[in-house]
């Protein structure tokens, strides 16, 4: 499958810009099998049944060998909320008064805070007679700035696990799993770097106003992760169903967490505790304080400013994780092959 299909493979039916600015919806497949194929799933604990061990055994090499690179976006890939870049001033509203307004209302009536963000943009676009859709929200993703080296961060980061695994077929993908909004994100320069794209999105068509289709949480980003470690990316699929660790083709020790604030700490929590890594990034030293609270708390391996450049320190951290993960592989694809040889005598 081609990548442009497997990003957009996020969500269930997605929305599709028409050239006329109207939308329509269209179904994608998964970006992989929902259902691991257990005959390739690796795993070094469950003893197959002695009679299909041999067959299996012939086709089963160690398969868990991707490293995902997961980041949230907003004051970790780029300074600013995504929406502040071209939405609010297109409305005209002032980032630090919307915001304050939108937490107000939240506070007040005991809503979502970002369920009530996504409707008071919108409401507030239409008082002011703008008509902005889903194509134009793309279009506002080109006007997102980002930390020093983040648009070539990722091929960088390709390039040394290329480099760092040799031959041992690794493979590392990268995704976001945002709060803000899919559609902005699409716009970005760095889009097309992502394997998957997790990220709140509108309904466009059925309503007056645009009405959230899917609204990412804190806590609702582990859902995520879970989707990830699971290989089930197709949001129309649950995500509930037990599967056993063995079956599951990129554990959490396999991921680094990328966050720089309170709202990551769900999300750094869960990978850490299933034993993966997390790095909480800071803008400068004006906000250094909060990644050091997180990491005083536990919550991340290590915290950095977000400079993305190959100089930096964030590099060099995020490259010794990726050293170790490497070395971890290595040693799980060994025990396998032992095992292998061991109990079906290859
Ligand atoms: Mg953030």
């Amino acid at each position: 499958m081609d990548k442009k299909s497997r990003k957009r493979s996020g969500g269930a039916p997605r929305i599709k810009a028409e050239a006329s600015g109207r939308v329509s919806a269209r179904k994608t497949q998964a970006p992989r099998s929902t259902k691991p194929d257990k005959s390739e799933a690796g795993g070094i604990t469950r003893p197959l049944p002695a009679r299909r061990a041999h067959a299996v055994a012939a086709t089963a090499p160690y398969t868990k060998k991707t490293i995902a690179l997961i980041y949230d976006f907003d004051g970790t890939l780029c300074p600013r909320p995504m929406q502040e870049y071209a939405f609010l001033p297109k409305i005209g509203a002032n980032p630090e008064e919307f915001w304050a307004e939108s937490n107000r209302i939240a506070r007040e009536q005991g809503a979502d805070p970002l369920i009530t963000y996504m409707h008071l943009l919108y409401k507030k676009a239409k008082a002011k007679g703008i008509r902005i859709d889903r194509s134009d929200l793309v279009t506002q993703g080109a006007a997102v700035e980002f930390f020093p080296g983040v648009p070539q961060w990722f091929d960088a980061i390709s390039s040394y696990v290329r480099k760092a695994a040799g031959e041992r077929g690794v493979t590392l993908r990268h995704y976001l799993i945002s709060s803000g909004l899919t559609e902005i994100v699409e716009g970005t320069t760095i889009f097309s770097k992502f394997y998957n794209v997790f990220a709140s999105e509108y309904w466009f068509d059925p309503y007056d106003l645009p009405f959230p289709k899917r609204v990412i949480t804190d806590t609702g980003k582990t859902q995520y992760l879970f989707r990830i470690n699971k290989g089930i990316e197709n949001l129309g699929e649950s995500i509930n169903h037990h599967m056993p660790e063995q079956d599951r083709p990129i554990p959490f020790s396999n991921m680094i967490y990328f966050g720089d604030g309170e709202t990551d700490v769900p999300s750094m929590a869960v990978v850490r505790k299933n034993g993966g890594h997390a790095i909480s990034v800071h803008g400068g030293s004006s906000d250094r304080e909060k990644c050091v609270d997180l990491f005083k708390a536990g919550r991340c391996d290590f915290f950095a400013q977000a400079d993305y450049r190959t100089t930096s320190p964030l590099f060099t951290r995020t490259c010794m994780l990726i050293d170790r993960m490497i070395a971890d592989i290595r040693i799980c694809e060994e025990t396998w092959a032992l095992q292998q040889r061991e109990e079906f005598g290859r």
